[in-house]
């Protein structure tokens, strides 16, 4: 079977993908997804993301390598599975990143890739209660809610707790650019998450020239003898199969899947590939590295009045929540359980905002969630947790087989850095400084974790090693660049070495950006999408 395009993974850049290049119905498009069609009420509702987060059917449900600098713990890495991918099981929190972050991408050697070139994109895929304006899109697919007015009273006084310390207002995160506190926007429409799977994928599947494959496994890639990408090589349900592609193949299984599929094909490093007894490609020795992602540390608290997992504490109270989302969409399930926040410099010698932080008005950590659609809080309190924005560390994904079943080996390499160490000191040091604001005190009975004891540098960086958890923000992998021997991907995100074969997703960030990288991934699609439209004209 042959088509113009095969795109692997139906992820948030697959799916992007899968629409606009099937829009003007001159090309014929298949797109291979490993999972199922992922139809599921939890996936529509915004409060039942904990339920994702350790649920097979919809997440790969994945671990870190043992983290040397974190006392060899396997770190928790949930990646989506089926359609809409990790667009589908995420917090919804939609930050573009900084316009520093895409400026360095550009300065990396890829040309085009400034936050100046990269806004038309942003405003191209978004739909935005400002609307039509220099810095947002008024008509695109995916929407975007401000939940401004919307988040629970009590997050009023974490953001009242960061004026007070003379830290900024951020009416717009994804305005001009993002520093101080504010209210985050979600990608949510009325109540239901909007993903690129919901705006793009499914409405483009009513098209005759997209067909999308569901519960289809990518093995490898298929080269002729000039190492051009003439298709792929599949398993479905224990069966090999071939697809064909006259123009291109793309990649877009993310920052675990890419450079899986890119090793396994023989695309990688040379000695690497031959000591798993594959037959090389082409070498080209950063598949698989510069891992990057964010590096989360959380300070519990408990609260001295009603927070909001009160109501599901009791059976009544989770039914009336159930029937409220059921009925209007409306009440605490429509909602993420992470609504506002913002962007901090660690101290008065820093250039630029190098710590982001969270505030969320329930208890329990969303990890430990389980089988509960709602949180299920075990006393009334809250959460304020921090990363860096742009962690220095770097790690790498790869194959430890042959086998395209076996899982790579994921190593973040967290904490690898002196800078990374000092930016979890840093941003402890700020998690306590809001903590000790009037307006935070006002509604603290007691910090519960790491507790009053622990005070020295030492004592705060050795809770952050002990409970940090990845915000699952997995990039870098297939890394965008002009240089062959430190990159995958030219800036036209062209693999580097061979033809007809292109990775389009979170794995070609040079760098990772402020915030969640789900906004920017999307952003990579659609001027990848652009790109090749733009070749096949
Ligand atoms: C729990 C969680 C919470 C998050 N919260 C946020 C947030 O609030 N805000 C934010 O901005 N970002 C968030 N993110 C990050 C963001 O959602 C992801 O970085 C983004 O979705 C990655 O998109 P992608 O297209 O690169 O990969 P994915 O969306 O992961 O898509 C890859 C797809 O490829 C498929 N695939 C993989 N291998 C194969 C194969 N061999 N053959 C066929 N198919 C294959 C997978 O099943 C998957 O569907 C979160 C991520 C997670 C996991």
């Amino acid at each position: 079977m042959t088509y113009d395009y095969i795109i692997v993974g139906a992820g948030s850049a697959g799916s992007i993908l899968a629409d606009r290049l099937s829009e003007s119905g001159r090309h014929s498009v298949l797109v291979l997804e490993a999972g199922g069609k992922n139809r599921s009420l939890a996936i529509k509702m915004p409060g039942a993301a904990a339920t994702l987060y350790r649920h097979p059917a919809h997440n790969w449900m994945l671990h870190s390598s043992p983290q040397q600098a974190l006392g060899g713990r396997e770190l928790y890495a949930p990646r989506g599975k089926g359609l809409g991918g990790s667009g589908v099981i995420n917090t919804m929190i939609y930050l573009r990143g900084r316009r520093g972050d895409f400026d360095d991408w550009a300065a990396a050697g890829n040309d085009g890739w400034s936050w100046h070139n990269v806004l038309p994109y942003f405003r191209k895929l978004e739909t935005h209660p400002l609307g039509n304006t220099v810095y947002h899109g008024g008509d695109g697919p995916i929407r975007i809610s401000r939940m401004r007015g919307r988040v629970h009273p009590v997050c009023d006084s974490f953001l009242a707790g960061c004026y007070e310390l003379g830290y900024p207002r951020s009416d717009d995160f994804n305005g001009a650019d993002a520093e101080g506190a504010g209210v985050y926007d979600l990608s949510v429409y009325r109540g239901e998450r909007c993903s690129s799977a919901k705006a793009n994928l499914h409405p483009a599947r009513k098209r005759n020239n997209l067909r999308v494959e569901v519960d289809t496994t990518v093995d490898g890639l298929l080269f002729d003898s000039e190492r051009r990408a003439m298709g792929v090589r599949v398993r479905r349900h224990g069966t090999p199969l071939d697809f064909h592609a006259r123009r291109e193949v793309i990649l877009s299984a993310g920052a675990v899947g890419s450079p899986q599929i890119l090793q396994l094909s023989g695309i990688g490093d040379v000695s690497r590939l031959r000591d798993l007894g594959i037959s090389p490609i082409h070498h080209l020795p950063s598949v698989g590295e510069h891992l990057q992602d964010h590096l989360s540390a959380s300070y519990d608290y408990r609260a001295n009045m009603p927070m909001a997992g009160k109501g599901s504490r009791s059976w009544f109270g989770r039914m009336k929540a159930h029937l409220q989302y059921v009925l209007t969409h409306t009440g605490p399930l429509s909602m993420s359980p992470v609504q506002v926040g913002g962007y901090f410099r660690g101290d008065d010698n820093e250039s630029i905002p190098n710590l982001q932080v969270h505030f969320s008005p329930l208890s329990p950590p969303v990890s430990e969630l389980r089988g509960s659609a709602i949180a299920d809080e075990s006393y009334p309190g809250f959460r304020l947790s921090f990363n860096a924005c742009r962690p220095t560390s770097r790690g790498s994904v790869h194959i430890v087989s042959r086998q395209a079943e076996e899982t790579p080996r994921i190593d973040p390499n967290y904490l690898g850095t002196e800078r990374d160490i000092e930016e979890a000191v840093q941003g402890s040091r700020l998690i306590r400084r809001i903590a000790q604001s009037r307006a935070m005190r006002a509604i603290t009975a007691e910090e519960i974790r790491p507790g009053p004891q622990a005070q020295s540098d030492a004592e705060l960086l050795a809770y952050f090693r002990e409970t940090c958890e990845s915000a699952h923000h997995l990039c870098g992998t297939c890394a965008m660049g002009a240089d062959p021997d430190r990159s995958v991907v030219d800036r036209s995100l062209k693999v580097h070495g061979v033809s007809g074969l292109r990775v389009i997703d979170a794995s070609i960030f040079p760098n990772i950006t402020s915030g969640g990288i789900n906004a920017a991934t999307m952003l990579v699609a659609e001027k990848g999408a652009s790109l090749i439209l733009r070749e096949s004209a």
